[in-house]
């Protein structure tokens, strides 16, 4: 069979970025045979989240290679320069594309990789292979769409496979309810409630504002119920000195900074990225209630202060208990359909790694984003988008995307190195003793 030098697992904007990244460093001498296994069937960026006037929320220039090589031929700009588009993007005097846009970008770059990525197979786990006391190999296995098992050996891993649906407890039992979906889903499930009189939207943050604004402009018989834990909506604070936290030497302070001081920067900054949106989008939402109150007509309502205690699927509806924290009252309301805005969690890639559980004792990283693991185990594994708590909030953005690709393929390519020159050192030595 085989071997391969990466397997990457995703091939999201962070994994597109690393092919770039060691496409690059190619052209100075450095082969390294990589491959991606992408559970999508084409590429495709948040795509049930493509709604109209969605907006990106960091700077094209964080693109996936500028802040790296701004002379490389994938930068957003040769993109527009491409496309025959750059004069007119200029005039739009803008740094945040569209999210149509930049997904087009991203579609564009990730075609030149077409040859080295397999799409439609999902990762379901990645197995050691021993050569004696050694694990010197991984074996990636993922199925397709018809349930066909794929096998493939590597030599190091990258696990880039971003964030998975994270579902109040209060739900969970109710997950296979068709009325009941995350946002992560929303424009696929939503043409399944067109004609839904009452929505629920659970959630504080960008995506909870958007589908908000998207529902009330997708029907205007539809009554939508923001309902969130907190007193108002705070807008995301991108001014320049807290966007300093987003640089790069900012993962450096974060990384070598003792475990509690890293635990309050990410308290302190934890709102430039979560439950934030874009003031404009705060001012939309704010506009709508203020006409409401002009036309005397409520259609919507914000539930601040309200926390959904529990959901009862019933026949008519989901049924919510929710607790206005503000009188401290219980109240219940029954709804077509609810949305969970309710965000993400990072830890997937532990579930794909079970079976390598002996050999990484805390799943903790090393500054180049490798995770530790015990001597005779050979093979790096490289997490992106997974490393917040040791490398900052910029980790599941965009942001550092760029270097950070740079960081891991310098890490991979010695690693590389070492474990091709090993097997004659080793017998030296084994000889020596
Ligand atoms: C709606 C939305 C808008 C956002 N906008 C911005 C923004 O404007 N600016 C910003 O900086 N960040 C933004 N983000 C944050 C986002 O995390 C990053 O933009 C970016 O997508 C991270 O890239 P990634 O490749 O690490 O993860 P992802 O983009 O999530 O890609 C991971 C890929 O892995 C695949 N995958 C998962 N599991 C498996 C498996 N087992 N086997 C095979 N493939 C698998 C997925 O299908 C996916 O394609 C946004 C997030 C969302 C949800």
């Amino acid at each position: 069979m085989k071997i391969y030098d990466l397997i990457g697992i995703g091939f999201g904007p962070s994994n597109i970025a690393l092919a770039i990244a060691l496409e690059e460093k190619k052209q100075i001498d450095h082969h390294v045979e990589s491959f991606f296994i992408e559970k999508q069937p084409s590429f495709a960026w948040h795509a049930n989240m493509m709604l109209d006037n969605a907006h990106m929320q960091v700077s094209f220039l964080k693109d996936l290679v500028t802040m790296r090589n701004p002379s490389s031929r994938f930068t957003f700009i040769n993109y527009l320069h491409e496309n025959n588009r750059l004069q007119d993007f200029i005039n739009l005097k803008t740094f945040f594309p569209s999210r149509h846009e930049f997904n087009d970008y991203l579609t564009w770059a990730a075609a030149h990789f077409n040859h080295c990525c397999a799409y439609g197979e999902e990762v379901i786990e990645v197995l050691p292979e021993k050569l004696g006391d050694e694990i010197a190999l991984l074996r990636v296995r993922s199925r397709d769409k018809s349930q066909v098992v794929h096998e493939r050996v590597t030599r190091s891993l990258v696990i880039s496979i971003g964030g998975q649906p994270r579902i109040p407890d209060c739900f969970s039992s109710l997950k296979k309810d068709a009325r009941i979906f995350h946002s992560n889903n929303y424009l696929q499930e939503i043409k399944q409630h067109v004609s839904a009189k009452k929505i629920a939207v659970v959630g504080a943050g960008q995506s909870a504002s958007e589908i908000f604004m998207d529902l009330h402009h997708r029907s205007k018989h539809t009554q939508v119920d923001l309902i969130m834990r907190a007193r108002s909506i705070k807008p995301s604070d991108d001014s320049p000195f807290v966007n300093e936290i987003f640089n790069t030497d900012f993962t450096d302070y974060v990384f070598n900074s003792p475990e509690q001081k890293r635990t309050e920067i990410l308290d302190e900054f934890w709102h430039t990225n979560y439950a934030a949106p874009d003031l404009v989008l705060i001012e939309q939402i704010f506009n709508v209630f203020y006409q409401q109150k002009v036309s005397g007509i409520e259609r919507h309502r914000f539930l601040r202060r309200h926390e959904v205690r529990k959901a009862i699927a019933q026949p008519g509806g989901i049924q919510l208990i929710l607790h206005d924290l503000n009188a401290d009252n219980p109240r219940a309301e029954t709804y077509d359909a609810v949305v969970l805005a309710t965000g993400y969690h990072r830890d997937h890639y532990k579930s794909l790694l079970t079976p390598l559980a002996p050999y990484f004792r805390d799943l903790t990283v090393d500054r180049h984003y490798r995770l530790c693991s015990a001597p005779n185990f050979k093979p790096a594994v490289f997490l992106q988008g997974a490393c917040e708590s040791s490398h900052g909030l910029s980790d599941t953005l965009l942001s550092v995307t760029a270097v950070r690709t740079s960081e891991i393929a310098q890490a991979l390519i010695q690693s590389l190195n070492h474990s091709k020159n090993m097997p004659a050192k080793r017998t030296m030595s084994t000889e020596l003793v």
